[in-house]
């Protein structure tokens, strides 16, 4: 009898003929998440099992799968010859002492010469005899013995099912740049692309002195909590700092923002195309500050060629809020520094400014030189 931790795969099985490809990639991320610890993965069909781990860190490790996307769910449980006697064992294990309680049991191999009402009979019969005070109550019981019979000649017995993050396994579907501030949405931004397959690799602009040390660490450990999910474990930085000293002394104070957001995106994009990045990713969304008016979002499109995704555009604060309690980086999104976005800020930031009036305005300034200089204080930090 063996204990293993039981994984089932979400969207990858509607993929038909690429279905092969998508389980490789599955089976990579499980391992990247599982760095570290102690583990073998195996792969039956329509699951992943893991085994040999030590005891004290199933835990850690149902925490990590529980972030892995493209898991439907997983389970911990026992691996058994699938014999009578060896499920009976196994069940002994998972059932409460009292109670109420079934048996379900699922065939996956479909030669077993016991039917699944059969064994689930036996079974439970025998658990019955063994602990008295159980009951057996098929439509509303407290607990659920699930038998899993295997090819083989295995078996997985189990106790529950833990719902996973669904979605696609990441570095499925691409590569994005995501530009990564220590606000509430950028991260919830990276979260949703990772999920539907896409490689996030982060981009962070600073404006030391201006922003500080502890504003950097905050975004460095938010890019740790999202590397639970992304499993990418490095982030760019970039200072702006020269940049917008230049816009606030040459140019007029409402575009601020505007001009330094163009500035992101064109530094953002030469970077993209150096990562082999495919797109920019922001957290963006319709009407939540003065630059994300239609306007402001097109002023900065209209500097880069790369499309830009923006997940969150139809999304309301709270809806933010709460994806971000979900995952987890809320209370690191909350800290209170400064973004190199609130430096400079003008009273009153331009909310629906004119392609014409940005461009001349720009007009002022060495671009080229400004996003050369910006690019050669990149930094790239590994966690
Ligand atoms: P967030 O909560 O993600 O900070 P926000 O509502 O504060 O977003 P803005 O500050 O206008 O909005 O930024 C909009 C988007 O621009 C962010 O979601 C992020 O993608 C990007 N961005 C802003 N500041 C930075 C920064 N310092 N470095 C990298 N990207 C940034
Ligand atoms: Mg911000």
């Amino acid at each position: 009898m063996e204990k293993v931790i039981i994984i089932r795969y979400a969207e990858i099985h509607l993929k038909g003929k690429n279905r092969g490809y998508f389980e490789r990639v599955f089976g990579n991320n499980l391992e990247k998440a599982l760095k570290g610890i102690r583990h073998e993965i195996h792969r039956t069909s329509g699951r992943y099992l893991i085994a040999e781990f030590d005891e004290e860190m199933t835990d850690e490790i149902m925490r990590r799968i529980s972030k892995v996307f493209g898991v439907h769910s997983y389970s911990e449980g026992l691996l058994v010859e699938n014999d009578e006697d060896g499920v009976f064992a196994a069940a002994k294990l998972v059932a409460p002492q009292s109670g109420t309680f079934k048996v379900e049991t699922h065939r996956g191999d479909k030669h077993y010469p016991l039917t699944s009402m059969e064994i689930s009979a036996r079974i439970g019969g025998r658990l019955l005899d063994r602990f008295p005070s159980l009951k057996v109550d098929v439509h509303t019981p407290e607990h659920t013995v699930y038998i899993d019979i295997r090819e083989g000649g295995r078996a997985l017995v189990f106790g529950s099912f833990t719902d996973g993050s669904h979605g696609m396994p990441v570095s499925t579907a691409g590569k994005g740049l995501l530009l990564i501030s220590g606000g509430i949405d950028s991260p919830v931004a990276g979260y949703m692309m990772a999920k539907r397959g896409m490689t996030v690799e982060l981009l962070h602009f600073h404006s030391y002195p201006y922003t500080n040390e502890a504003a950097k660490e905050k975004v460095v450990t938010l890019s740790k909590l999202l590397s639970d999910y992304t499993l990418v474990t490095r982030l760019t930085t970039v200072s702006v700092t020269h940049i917008q000293e230049e816009i606030h002394r040459n140019c007029a104070a409402e575009l601020n923002v505007t001009l330094l957001r163009r500035f992101m995106f064109r530094i953002a994009e030469r970077l993209a195309h150096q990562t082999g990045a495919g797109c920019l990713v922001t957290g963006e969304s319709l009407g939540q500050v003065a630059s994300q008016t239609l306007e402001g979002l097109t002023a900065s499109n209209a500097v880069v060629r790369l499309p830009v995704l923006r997940p969150l555009i139809g999304f309301d604060k709270e809806d933010i809020v709460e994806v971000a309690k979900k995952i987890g980086t809320f209370e690191t999104s909350t800290l209170p520094y400064e973004d190199c976005c609130t430096v400079f800020l003008p009273d009153f930031p331009a909310i629906h400014p004119k392609l014409s009036f940005i461009e001349e305005e720009e007009r002022k300034l060495d671009i080229d030189a400004l996003v050369e200089e910006a690019l050669s204080s990149r930094e790239i930090i590994k966690f």
